[in-house]
């Protein structure tokens, strides 16, 4: 987990781009391969949905079809790494 202290007028960078490059320059040579977005509502890099399928990952948490997206980044993606950034409510995982 990463935690962003800030004082005063900064800011710390919420776009995923940024969070990113700082994770990959702290966790080199690991590179990118997912992230999950719960601010932007769930927005994710989604393997099912680069394969034209349905993705499953956004389904209501009833729903017994669901799948975690860790489960995907960590299985399907083969991600070692999770890397959270709480203050943006983004996670990105690596490999
Ligand atoms: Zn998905």
């Amino acid at each position: 987990m990463v935690n962003i202290q800030t004082d005063g007028a900064f800011r710390a960078t919420e776009v995923i781009s940024d969070l990113r490059n700082v994770a990959e320059l702290m966790f080199n040579p690991l590179r990118l391969v997912g992230f999950w977005d719960e601010q932007a509502g769930g927005m994710h890099l989604c393997p099912q949905e680069q394969l034209g399928r349905e993705c499953l990952h956004n389904l209501p948490p009833d729903d017994p079809r669901r799948v975690d997206y860790a489960d995907t980044a960590s299985g399907q993606m083969r991600a070692v790494l999770e890397v959270s950034f709480p203050h943006a409510g983004v996670y990105l995982y690596l490999r």
